[in-house]
């Protein structure tokens, strides 16, 4: 296996490092890691599925609801004005870490839900709803839509139905034998036909960064529309949508420190306001007859019914937390880990390592194949060490069978994770072997 240089993330030059006594600091923070399973401490490497929160997080939500509980935006009393401003407050705190304005940020129930809401606004408005203003988002026969195929399942599956819905053709752009995204490819399969590309910042199962910065000028050229799963990356390294010139972002909360039950979706103001709506109720609404109604422009327009109003005011928290720490700090830290996860696997022998020679920035995530051991017994192993670590195809099955395996056993670390970790982890993953009694025989 070769190792890739790893150099550091977009924008993230010369930041230090958290300190052992800063990871100290920051580790007292996580209630969750003071937990022992089977009699060790808990070694927690499942943050790209989702993070553990930090106490701040639980008790802006809990807080909210101890202080401030009420329905946002429409009541007169005292309450309901506390929750809309917290609630527009949280709003205001993730458009400043996104860099862009408070009415481009909607909040979501995650990431999924942010795509779906896209991808059915789009198919929307090639029903011919929105009327002018969303008529050139439509989609018909003959246009093309362009996944990669390492996404997600969650940025796949809405633009198939999208697909099935309006007539377009879905096309993919594939990766090769280690996972990493054809440039090359992509300039074959991004053309004048393509009205979408939707692309992931970072795999959830290689751990590195797509091209984007060869994928989106191919995309403009074309005056295609791109809408960037920013699940991986929101936690790990600056997301500026603005500057990587998406027109769509999306990230889930709980992978970012915050709770469950809340994404959000960065739409450019002009798409927002031109598509439209994907759900329908109250809450969105200017004018409403018995025949038909009137929709006001975003965010409202996206968020119809009663919010998440503790869940945003959680992951506002969350987003104070990881910006006090500094997110180009977090990244030098985790490029530190994340190094060391690669070059210890590297020496691990009896293993596969998804992507490990892709030739780009990455996070500290690395997804490896046991051979001669199914995944999910290789997991077992792990738990039993107390270390926590994902199994499975990760939602992303055609990537996983474009490598060649059904599962694999992932290691994904957050803002506490600490060099013993990783060497627990890596210990833990060479011993998986010998615990089965698998020798180079049985794998032939
Ligand atoms: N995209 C990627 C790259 C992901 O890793 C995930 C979560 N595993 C998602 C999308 C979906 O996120 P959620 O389940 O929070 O909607």
């Amino acid at each position: 296996m070769t190792l890739s240089p790893a150099p550091y993330p977009e924008g993230v030059t010369e930041a230090a490092p958290f300190t052992a006594d800063e990871l100290e600091q920051i580790r007292a923070q996580f209630p969750s890691l003071r937990r022992d399973l089977y009699g060790r401490p808990l070694v927690y490497l499942d943050s790209a599925a989702t993070a553990q929160k930090p106490n701040r997080v639980i008790e802006a939500e809990a807080a909210f609801y101890r202080e401030a509980n009420a329905a946002v935006h429409r009541g007169a009393h005292t309450l309901a004005g506390e929750a809309t401003e917290l609630y527009e407050d949280a709003r205001a705190t993730v458009a400043r870490f996104l860099a862009v304005d408070d009415d481009e940020v909607i909040f979501t129930s995650n990431a999924t839900e942010g795509l779906n809401l896209i991808a059915y606004a789009i198919g929307n408005a090639s029903l011919g709803q929105g009327g002018a203003a969303a008529a050139p988002y439509a989609l018909s026969a003959g246009d093309e839509i362009v996944v990669t195929e390492l996404e997600h399942h969650a940025n796949l599956i809405p633009w198939q139905e999208l697909a099935a819905r309006t007539g377009a053709t879905l096309r993919y752009i594939p990766v090769d034998d280690h996972g990493a995204i054809d440039v090359d490819a992509a300039t074959g399969v991004i053309g004048a036909r393509t009205r979408i590309l939707a692309v992931s910042h970072v795999s959830n199962v290689t751990g590195a960064h797509s091209p984007l910065e060869q994928l989106v000028p191919l995309a403009r050229a074309v005056g295609a529309l791109v809408v960037l799963d920013a699940c991986q990356s929101a936690p790990h390294l600056a997301l500026h949508p603005r500057e990587l010139d998406v027109d769509v972002a999306v990230f889930s909360g709980h992978k970012l420190y915050g709770p469950t039950g809340i994404g959000v979706l960065y739409g450019r103001r002009e798409l927002l306001n031109a598509l439209p709506p994907f759900l329908f109720g109250g809450s969105m609404i200017t004018t409403v007859t018995m025949e038909r109604a009137e929709y006001l422009p975003a965010p409202q327009r996206f968020e119809p019914g009663t919010p998440r109003i503790a869940q945003a005011i959680g992951l506002a928290e969350a987003i104070r937390f990881v910006t006090e720490l500094g997110i180009d700090r977090i990244a030098a830290s985790e490029h530190a880990i994340g190094e060391q996860l690669l070059r210890g696997l590297a020496e691990v022998p009896g293993i596969r390592v998804f992507g490990a020679s892709i030739d780009a920035p990455r996070v500290a995530l690395a997804s490896v194949v046991v051979e001669g051991v199914h995944a999910h017994d290789a997991g077992q192993v792990l738990d039993n060490l107390g270390i926590a670590a994902r199994v499975g195809h990760h939602c992303a099955q055609p990537l996983h069978r474009r490598l060649g395996a059904t599962a694999s056993l992932r290691i994904s670390a957050g803002v506490h994770t600490t060099t013993d970790e990783i060497d627990q982890a890596i210990a833990a993953i060479a011993g998986v072997r010998e615990f089965f009694g698998v020798t180079e025989a049985t794998n032939r």
